[in-house]
């Protein structure tokens, strides 16, 4: 436990340091991306958007890094939106790899609204399923449900991926914590802080055989109208 603690605590001060100079790098940052537009107009060349990808990238963990210690200064006006629509956008972006993993939507009441922060919610579930899709080494099944439940909506990723070793559950959500090469450890701290700033419950599971992560938000509007509740279950990358 004195183990755990310390490296809590070298952790969070890691994160303190790193969220200061997030916050001095971020204007820079976006001030050269607005400068780049200009360049590659008045300068047209095919190296530009590889300069411009790079560019997202080092904004993309920057804003990270912030919402997750300093999420006051990422603000966003508040909507109601649907986590369906939110899944189904998100996935748009991961058709590469539903070639070798299948995707099962199960969703019900789709029409159900929950209200935040849009975009860092979908930031969030883009960072759940990122994660789902990279443990899954070669061929699996993500499996994804939405459905109503009392008062709320509640949403769950289940993966066929590596699975979270036990002792290292309780590490899930602090920020740089990373079993992988090349990761960051900051996606789900994204995913916790957010939830929690919606009064979101998030809950995990996880054995060798995969993982599921269980998020119960609670619902503005059933969307329920007296008319049959919209309902849908099929299965993408089937080819
Ligand atoms: P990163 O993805 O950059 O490593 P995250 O905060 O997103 O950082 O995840 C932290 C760690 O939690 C991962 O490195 C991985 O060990 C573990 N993890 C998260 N989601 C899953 C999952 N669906 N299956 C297996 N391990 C996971
Ligand atoms: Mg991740």
């Amino acid at each position: 436990l004195d183990n755990h603690n310390a490296t809590l605590n070298r952790l969070a001060a890691i994160g303190e340091v790193s969220a200061g100079i997030a916050h001095e790098i971020r204007n820079p940052l976006t001030a050269v991306k607005g400068f780049l537009q200009l360049m590659e107009r008045d300068y047209p060349s095919p190296h530009w958007s590889v300069v411009q990808s790079e560019l997202e990238q080092a904004i993309g963990t920057v804003h990270e890094l912030l919402s997750v210690s300093k999420p006051n200064l990422v603000s966003e006006p508040k909507t109601q939106f649907s986590l369906c629509a939110i899944v189904e956008n998100i996935l748009s972006l991961f058709h590469k790899e539903m070639y070798r993993v299948k995707v099962h939507k199960r969703f019900h009441h789709t029409k159900a609204m929950v209200y935040g922060k849009q975009n860092q919610v979908k930031r969030a579930i883009f960072n759940l399923l990122k994660n789902a899709f990279e443990a899954i080494e070669n061929e699996g099944t993500i499996v994804i449900e939405h459905h109503l439940s009392s008062d709320s909506v509640v949403l769950t990723i289940r993966d066929t991926g590596s699975g979270i070793p036990e002792d290292k559950l309780h590490l899930l959500g602090t920020p740089f914590f990373t079993t992988k090469e090349t990761g960051t450890g900051l996606g789900l701290s994204q995913v916790y802080s957010t939830f929690y700033e919606h009064n979101a419950d998030i809950t995990v599971e996880s054995n060798s055989e995969g993982t599921v992560f269980t998020i119960t938000f609670p619902t503005v509007s059933t969307g329920f109208d007296g008319s049959p509740v919209a309902e849908l279950t099929y299965v993408e990358g089937e080819t």
